[in-house]
């Protein structure tokens, strides 16, 4: 099922929480609503879900209006992060309950509970309360509970916030691979960007209840539209330097505080260097060790299969990732190099890539 919230807006009292959301999801797409706390990707979520209702703008499934349908009548399956299971019913009882509701015929339950637990591995667990059950199969019943009534439509948020780092891992792949399998479109809500970035087909980046780039992980990564997207995905984050730019002939420099970089090969250079004073971005594998720039170490952080340093160059501080055995005194000199091709260019004032 296709999914389009269109121009949706929400106001609670003095907080505009949604602003003019528009979003188009195709069917059996995966999009991820991501951004900072407090930027409206709930309200958004549960606006489409019908537990909210806009006050402006329209929400289609398909070609059908259904802003005004309550959730019941929209066929969809939630999963959120406290797993909201019923604590006194085991979790085969809890799997059913969707079709118990619909008065689906007993045998029918039966296999089909038996089928979906089987496909999230807690087949051998369904006659367990939830309070006998790990948090990541207690997570795992819930989704099961969600997909079980067979939903056109899969909302979760932030369902994996309560797990360990292993088994966020595991529950990321499996929750992709059963989405992906059975064909069902599916909004997910989420701070984290390593989440958004690889489960998404495509992402929506939230800032103060605005969609500020919408893309695939790939596009948002390599062209961000703008700073804070520029800003915020990427992991360790972009390095940014204010510069001034002056175009030759064969060339685009760079000037800042120190440091004089050649930024002529790198798209929208030109067009940067008509503005004179930009925001310079620099991913920290544009940076290396080794080269032609004096720089001195900051700091050094093992983050295991590779090592992030932080070096001081004239007044800037770049980052820029070495070798898992790297090592290095706080304090010490090195030469590093920029590849100046790699750079991306913002507009100081609005904070719009340029180029
Ligand atoms: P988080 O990641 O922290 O859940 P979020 O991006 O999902 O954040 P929302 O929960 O959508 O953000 O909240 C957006 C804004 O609306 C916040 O300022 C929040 O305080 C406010 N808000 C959300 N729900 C309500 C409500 N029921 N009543 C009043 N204000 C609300």
């Amino acid at each position: 099922m296709r999914v389009r919230l269109d121009d949706i807006s929400k106001v609670w009292g003095e907080v505009q929480a949604v602003s003019g959301v528009s979003l188009d999801v195709g069917d059996g797409e995966f999009v991820s609503l991501l951004g900072p706390s407090g930027c409206g990707k709930t309200t958004t979520l549960l606006m489409t879900a019908g537990i909210y209702r806009p006050d402006r703008g329209q929400i289609y499934f398909d070609e059908r209006p259904v802003a005004h349908l309550p959730p019941k009548e929209r066929n969809l399956g939630m999963v959120f992060q406290s797993y909201a299971l019923y604590p006194h019913m085991t979790a085969g009882q809890n799997m059913s309950y969707p079709l118990r509701l619909k008065k689906t015929p007993r045998d029918r339950i039966a296999v089909e509970v038996q089928r979906l637990a089987e496909l999230l591995g807690i087949g051998a667990l369904l006659d367990r309360k939830p309070g006998e059950l790990s948090g990541g199969q207690q997570q795992r019943v819930a989704l099961g509970r969600a997909l079980v009534k067979e939903p056109e439509l899969l909302l979760f948020d932030e369902p994996l916030s309560n797990l360990d780092a292993g088994l966020r891992l595991t529950m990321r792949g499996e929750i992709r691979r059963l989405q992906s399998e059975l064909g069902i479109t599916a909004l997910y809500v989420t701070h984290d960007q390593v989440e958004a970035l690889t489960m998404s087909d495509q992402v929506a980046v939230y800032q103060e209840g605005r969609i500020v780039a919408y893309g695939t992980p790939a596009a948002l990564y390599d062209t961000p539209p703008n700073r804070f997207v520029a800003g915020f995905i990427g992991n360790p984050p972009m390095n940014f330097l204010n510069m001034s730019l002056t175009a030759y002939e064969d060339d685009v420099q760079g000037e800042a505080g120190g440091l004089s970089l050649s930024l002529g090969a790198a798209p929208g250079s030109r067009a940067a260097a008509d503005q004179g004073d930009v925001e310079v971005g620099l991913r920290p594998e544009a940076v290396s060790l080794g080269g032609g720039l004096r720089a001195s170490v900051f700091a050094v952080e093992p983050l295991g299969r590779e090592t992030l340093v932080e070096v001081a160059v004239g007044e800037h501080r770049l980052r820029l990732l070495a070798t898992a055995d790297y090592r290095a005194v706080i304090g010490e000199s090195v030469n590093i190099s920029v590849d100046g091709a790699q750079a991306h260019f913002f507009d100081p004032a609005s904070g719009d890539a340029i180029g």
